[in-house]
């Protein structure tokens, strides 16, 4: 049976936009330009819809970043993420429960401390919690492990097949056209320009605007163009629990396991960690490695998951960049050719993302949050510098190298 919003229609000839990918990413610019009056959209999975990232991931939202970048764009995401069910008409599950994160140096403690301050410079709620309050939020944990957190109550995690669901079902209301199973293997060219793709089944449909919406595969999929830039297919992994009753409230960002997790409302906990170096490759295997690493970390911080039973434990791929930044917008050499690759928190950021992609089409404009994700920071070195991901840094490993 197919998805609520999958069509059994074969795909027409033409479209104005085509999208390479039903990820949360795709499906955001579909809905939100269809929202727009532009719902002559066709959206290409080879696979079902959410079957990438997009269903597989922590699930977790914030905007308490340490950039002006990041913060803008993702302030705008978490805005919308706070009314988003009451606007699909989809129970998205989104949990207010506060996201933290949470500092065991000094070292970290004083980057909480700046970050707070420059947030709040910014207009960004959140609140700094000094060791107490941080240990009073996180009664479960290992206090050695809690030195102080900068917390976002207005923020938490979101289910996240529902919000593909809810983008999904609404986008194809208004008429966009998804199909699925449906693998994107060429590109149709005009000159310099995209004009169009072509699918493993042979079919060739025209549009005006592509757009490499195809997560860890779009290197794979820039390779169509011969489009070559600084990004490497990643994997990451998570641990879900057998219930256990309530201990967690926020979801958590550990700067010192390089680690981040929720407890869902059944029980779950639900985890994942990063190794300090970057698991560059497509497969989906879950790896013993980081399940030790998920396992080890995790038990120091919350000892009382210690004997606590799995239920599952699986990978997703992503696509990023040595700044760990999105790559947005169009590619000035190729008319016709739009970029939403390199997400590595591409979850929280779809709302915004969805949004400022379909003003984008729609009008030729580019908002200034937009801007500083556009892809000639990947040509002129001049990367994004965000601190408080829990996420490997590559461009500071390169950087030393
Ligand atoms: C373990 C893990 C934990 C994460 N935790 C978080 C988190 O807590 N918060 C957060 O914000 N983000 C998190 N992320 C990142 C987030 O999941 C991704 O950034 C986001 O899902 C990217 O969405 P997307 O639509 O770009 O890509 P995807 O969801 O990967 O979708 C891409 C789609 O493109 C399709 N596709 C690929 N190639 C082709 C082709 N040639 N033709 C047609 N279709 C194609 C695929 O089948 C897939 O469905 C996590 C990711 C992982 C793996």
């Amino acid at each position: 049976m197919a998805l609520p919003g999958v069509s059994r229609d074969e795909p027409r000839a033409g479209y104005d936009t085509v999208i390479i990918g039903a990820g949360v990413q795709g499906l955001a610019i579909a809905y939100e330009l269809a929202k727009r009056g532009h719902g002559d959209v066709l959206v290409l999975d080879r696979s079902w819809p959410g079957s990438g990232a997009s269903g597989r991931n922590g699930e977790l939202i914030r905007s308490a970043f340490s950039s002006r970048e990041w913060c803008d764009l993702f302030e705008l995401s978490r805005r919308k993420w706070l009314t988003l069910s009451q606007e699909l008409g989809v129970n998205l599950l989104f949990n207010r429960t506060g996201y933290a994160v949470v500092a065991s140096t000094e070292e970290q403690w004083q980057q909480c401390r700046d970050d707070w301050a420059f947030q709040e410079s910014r207009g960004i709620p959140s609140e700094l919690l000094d060791q107490q309050q941080a240990r009073r939020l996180l009664p479960a944990a290992n206090p050695d492990l809690v030195r102080g957190a900068v917390i976002q109550q207005e923020a938490g995690f979101a289910h996240h097949d529902s919000v593909v669901a809810g983008y999904l079902e609404n986008a194809a209301r208004m008429g966009v056209h998804v199909v699925a199973g449906e693998r994107v293997t060429g590109l149709l060219r005009a000159g310099d320009a995209v004009v169009g793709v072509e699918t493993a089944r042979g079919r060739r449909i025209r549009a005006r605007i592509v757009v490499n919406a195809s997560g860890g595969d779009a290197l794979a999929v820039n390779e169509l163009v011969d489009l070559s830039m600084p990004l490497v297919a990643a994997r990451l992994e998570m641990i879900v629990t057998q219930p256990v009753r309530p201990f967690l409230t926020p979801g958590v960002a550990a700067l010192e396991l390089l680690g981040y997790c929720h407890q869902t409302g059944r029980g779950e906990f639900v985890g994942g960690t990063e190794l300090p170096r970057v698991d560059a490759t497509t497969s989906l295997n879950g790896t013993w490695t980081v399940l030790q690493d998920m396992a080890t970390k995790f038990v120091r911080l919350f000892p009382l998951l210690a004997g606590v039973r799995l239920l599952r434990h699986w990978a997703g791929t992503v696509s990023q960049t040595p700044d760990l930044a999105p790559v947005m917008g169009p590619v000035p050499e190729i008319p016709g050719y739009l970029l939403s690759v390199g997400w590595v928190y591409g979850f929280m950021g779809a709302p915004a993302a969805g949004q400022l992609l379909a003003e984008y089409i729609a009008t030729g404009e580019t908002d200034p949050r937009l801007r500083p994700f556009g892809i000639e920071r990947t040509r002129s070195g001049e990367w994004i510098r965000e601190g408080s991901l829990v996420v490997d840094a590559e461009l500071e490993a390169e950087e030393a190298r």
